[in-house]
C-alpha cells in the first residue's frame, strides 16, 4: 500500500510505499514523523486499511485513480481537432473525433484503478487492501469534513454543544 499525503508540519506532498510494513512516515522535507496506530492496518493478506493514518479520521473514499487535468486535456484536444475538421467541412471526420475522444475518456476511466482518499486530511492510498472497507465518493460526508475544517480555522470559537453534535 502507498501513501500520499500532505505533511501536517510543513505541508510537503509526501509519497509513502509499503506502509503497512512501516511504523511510522517521515516526512523528507522537515522530518516530521506520522506514527502509524497500531490498528490503522488489519493484518492480511492483504492488509487492510481501517482509518487514516494521518490523520485520525475513519471515513474515507473509493475513488478513481485518474488525474482530472489529463481527462480534460483528452476532451478540449479532442473539440479543438473536431472544430479544424468542422471547419474543414469533413463532417464524418468531425463526429469520429468527438466520438473517439469520449471512447478514450471512458476506456481510461475504466482501466485507472481504483484510490482511496481521506475526506478530513486528503490524504490518498493506492495499492492492495484499499477496497472492501470504504464505499465511494457521499457529498454529505464531505460536507460535514468541509464545514469541520472551516470551523478549526475559524479558530477555537466553536460551541462545545456544536462539538459534540454528531450524527
Ligand atoms: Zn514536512
Ligand atoms: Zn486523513
Amino acid at each position: 500500500m502507498r501513501i500520499t499525503y500532505a505533511c501536517p508540519a510543513c505541508a510537503a506532498t509526501v509519497m509513502v510505499d509499503r506502509i503497512e510494513s512501516r511504523t511510522a512516515l517521515e516526512c523528507p522535507a522537515c522530518h516530521a514523523a506520522v506514527e502509524i496506530p497500531g490498528e490503522a492496518i488489519a493484518p492480511g493478506p492483504p492488509p487492510r486499511l481501517r482509518r487514516c493514518i494521518v490523520c485520525p479520521s475513519s471515513e474515507l473514499f473509493v475513488r478513481k485513480d485518474f488525474p482530472q487535468r489529463l481527462g480534460i486535456a483528452i476532451v478540449v484536444a479532442g473539440l479543438a481537432a473536431s472544430c479544424v475538421a468542422w471547419a474543414c467541412r469533413e463532417l464524418v471526420i468531425t463526429f469520429a473525433i468527438l466520438f473517439g475522444t469520449a471512447l478514450i475518456d471512458v476506456a481510461l476511466y475504466l482501466f485507472m484503478p481504483d484510490c482511496l482518499s481521506c475526506y478530513r486530511c486528503g490524504a490518498r492510498y493506492r495499492g492492495e487492501g484499499i477496497t472492501g472497507t470504504f464505499g465511494g465518493f457521499d457529498l454529505e460526508t464531505h460536507e460535514k469534513h468541509r464545514q469541520q475544517l472551516a470551523r478549526m480555522r475559524g479558530g477555537s470559537r466553536a460551541s462545545p454543544s456544536e462539538a459534540s453534535h454528531g450524527s
